[in-house]
């Protein structure tokens, strides 16, 4: 393999520097340990329309409210869904549930998340998705959340787009958390046939919308049926483009379809 020894010949060399210290790391990606644990991570789901958590109130179980301590643990299996008060909520989304394992805001995050796409650095899969799966272990609705009828999907590229960057970044993590829950996943069943122009180079919610509209497609539509999907993607701001991939989902079978992302804007 010349060309791994290649590699192995240049980190010895020019050993990586973390983005965001530029303290010498010797990981194989350059984000030291400091810098991964001041990445403050989300408690758990929320509406993706509100934005408020999904479960809300704490209650300890009926008639032992006020003589013994509860453990938490206890406490936590009756939290309620306060689902009265995301009623109008639901009328206007196509999303169960959205996870955002962290801010957008956070600047150590910001700068991962730029080298992971932009500068493409493959291997910050690795951190990114060891977020995501810490996000998911600590999550008390999913961990409440049926496991037996889920699929992983991740937001697709366009082809073109893709073999530019040589990989989808949604798609490495997606990988990453399926690999660890033991989840199937499928890359093949949601395309994006249409080449739109980047979100971020737009800041008005309808540009957005109208730009994201109709660029997604399914084929072997019968693999949704039953399924909730959780469908990731990497940086989450107005979310036109998340609401866009699960109407066409939903319209083609899937039964819910819960948000993953990386970031929140
Ligand atoms: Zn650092
Ligand atoms: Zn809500």
């Amino acid at each position: 393999m010349p060309h791994r020894f290649f590699n192995f010949l240049l980190d010895l060399l020019f050993p990586w520097q973390c983005l965001y210290c530029q303290k010498e790391v010797e990981n194989d990606y350059p984000l030291c340990k400091d810098c991964f644990h001041q990445i403050p991570i989300f408690d758990d789901f929320i509406c993706p329309v509100c934005h408020r958590r999904l479960i809300l109130s704490e209650a300890p179980p009926a008639g032992e409210a006020g003589r013994k301590k509860v453990p938490l643990s206890e406490a936590r299996r009756v939290l309620i869904p306060n689902t009265a008060s995301h009623q109008s909520c639901r009328r206007k989304t196509k999303i169960e549930a959205l996870g955002a394992v962290a801010s957008y805001n956070n600047n150590i995050l910001k700068e991962v998340i730029h080298h992971f796409k932009y500068k493409k650095i493959k291997n910050l899969a690795q951190p990114l998705s060891l977020l995501t799966i810490q996000f998911l272990e600590n999550s008390f609705y999913f961990s409440q959340l049926p496991k037996n009828n889920l699929l992983i999907i991740p937001l697709p590229l366009h082809l073109r787009k893709e073999k530019q960057r040589g990989f989808n970044q949604s798609e490495l993590i997606a990988k990453k958390v399926a690999d660890y829950f033991h989840f199937p996943i499928r890359s093949d069943i949601l395309l994006r046939v249409i080449n739109n122009l980047a979100q971020v180079t737009m800041k008005n919610v309808n540009d957005r919308k109208c730009n994201i509209q109709g660029v997604f497609q399914v084929k072997n539509g019968d693999n949704l049926k039953h399924k909730t999907i959780i469908l990731i993607d990497d940086v989450y701001t107005t979310g036109a483009t998340m609401e866009e991939a699960a109407k066409v989902l939903k319209l083609n079978g899937a039964k819910k379809v819960i948000g993953l992302v990386l970031a929140k804007g």
